[in-house]
């Protein structure tokens, strides 16, 4: 077993060795390293395939992902997708490129209705709550803050202004109070989630609505109902669909066409078909020119759903296991592969997450870093390469595993010569990964939760201890041998250090 996975190990690292050998060789100049390097190549489900990324604007990525509708506490599920482009955006500003990332907040729904009246209360308190249950959500999983966070209730001008614009083109039609968008005025609506006009209308199943001009027309605008929260508009008092609020939001701040619109996969249709038709149709223009979607998170090959009661929020989740290891466990999946959620997946990514950390910590101790220490090139390309090709962060953090079993046999050997160089681009691919952080911190928590989780605190582990070094400078060796016994069989490892004795959990 252990030689297979050294010689696992061992081959992509000679192979990569020989290939940045021959480079050297070659004498293959910067230029041509660059252009291969800076060629992100993502998968747009509008066109079907791998495409290379060429920005609107040169050097500069305009991204929009669509965010939670906050009418409820946000599961792990939700946590894949925001992970995914959390490191998307980690990614682009590695590369060098200036990203402006735009997440909404859909802050008026049906969803968030309902809910404020089975609690007695209003939309805006539901909504509001879960907005900062949201950003306790995001401050956890370490995500980076978008460059803006938009809410639907504060764009209802913006969102007017398209949908009469729609309606002066002849593409969206009033009918008492509510407006709706004629799918049929829209040729091309489908060419994001391939289905076809015809069959869609022949499988429609939606509800009725002997209203509407053909059953797959969707509401821009809903009039308002009593006790709803509404505001003024040319059709009279209302709300705005979903889909509408993203069309606006969007384009105001990332211009049209911008660079890349993401999100689940769950959202491919109708929510991003209907926001193509909206944007496309009043503007005549292309609407976002990548699409990146993740795939869902499954339990036990279901759907996760507050229905089926396979739901875990966030902060469930975080009460057991580490922020950076829940990511890990993510990333070490293609976020466009299927994952079905396993405790076993996060046990193990937590034992990764440990090792990375384990080495962090061994290298800022061995190795002092200068203040100024150029990264090494070799680890960096060898990142890019992977990243680069549809963000593969499985490869990615095959390398840093490998990177971590090269540093700590050359820590083990005590060759630290040229070890700031790699350790510096060590450093940085981890946090491109989100996978960089105090390791002092990530072992207090891990000891904090472990405690917690067997209602032990750790006065009483320290007691323990400090009863068993009376014992020993007593020389009541059986006593002293006794506690440690102890508190091994409670999974704690003690070990005596020249500052003191320390303990971890096993
Ligand atoms: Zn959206």
């Amino acid at each position: 077993m252990t030689t297979t996975a050294s010689v696992f190990s061992l081959g992509p690292r000679l192979l990569r060795a020989e290939k940045n050998k021959t480079c050297q060789i070659s004498g293959l100049s910067d230029k041509m390293e660059k252009a291969h390097f800076m060629g992100l190549k993502l998968f747009n489900t509008l066109s079907g395939r791998k495409e290379e990324l060429v920005p609107v604007h040169p050097g500069e990525v305009r991204m929009y992902v669509c965010g939670v509708t906050v009418y409820d506490s946000c599961h792990v599920g939700h946590a894949r997708s925001l992970l995914t482009f959390d490191v998307v955006y980690r990614y682009l500003q590695f590369l060098g490129y200036r990203v402006t990332f735009v997440r909404n907040f859909t802050d008026v729904d049906d969803k968030i209705i309902q809910r404020a009246k089975e609690q007695g209360t209003t939309a805006n308190a539901i909504a509001g709550k879960f907005i900062a249950e949201f950003y306790r959500d995001a401050k956890a999983l370490r995500l980076v803050s978008p460059s803006c966070e938009p809410k639907a209730t504060e764009h209802i001008p913006e969102i007017i202004a398209l949908i009469r614009r729609l309606e002066a083109k002849g593409i969206a039609y009033p009918v008492d109070g509510d407006v709706f968008f004629s799918v049929d005025k829209f040729p091309s609506y489908g060419k994001l989630s391939g289905r076809r006009l015809d069959e869609l209308e022949a499988g429609a199943r939606v509800e009725v609505d002997e209203r509407k001009k053909s059953p797959l027309d969707f509401a821009l605008w809903k009039a308002a109902k009593e006790g709803e929260p509404s505001w003024d508009s040319p059709w009279g008092a209302g709300r705005p669909g979903w889909h509408i609020e993203c069309s606006a939001m969007s384009t105001k701040y990332l211009g049209q066409p911008f660079d890349i619109h993401a999100g689940g996969r769950d959202l491919i249709f109708p929510h991003h078909e209907n926001e193509i038709a909206q944007s496309e149709a009043a503007s005549e223009l292309p609407f976002a020119r990548y699409w990146i979607h993740n795939e869902l998170l499954q339990i036990n090959q279901q759907k996760m759903s507050k229905s089926l009661g396979n739901f875990y929020t966030i902060q469930e989740i975080l009460e057991r296991c580490d922020a950076a290891a829940l990511r890990h466990y993510f990333l070490a999946s293609h976020y466009r592969s299927p994952l079905d959620f396993s405790e076993q997946g996060l046990e193990e990514a937590a034992r990764g997450v440990e090792r990375i950390y384990e080495t962090a910590a061994r290298l800022s101790r061995q190795v002092p870093s200068p203040a100024s220490t150029e990264p090494d090139p070799a680890l960096l390309e060898n990142f890019r390469e992977e990243m680069s090709d549809d963000f593969n962060t499985p490869r990615a953090l095959a390398l840093v595993f490998e990177e971590v079993r090269a540093l700590n046999r050359l820590l083990d050997q005590g060759k630290t010569a040229g070890l700031n160089a790699r350790g510096e681009a060590f450093k940085i691919i981890t946090g491109v990964l989100g996978l960089q952080g105090d390791p002092e911190a990530f072992f207090n928590n891990k000891k904090d939760r472990w405690l917690r989780q067997r209602g032990l605190s750790s006065e009483a582990i320290e007691a323990s201890i400090q009863r068993r070094n009376q014992a020993r400078r007593d020389k009541r060796w059986e006593e002293a041998d006794h506690i440690r016994t102890e508190l091994h069989d409670l999974g704690i490892i003690l070990e005596d250090t020249p500052g003191g004795t320390v303990w971890k959990v096993k």
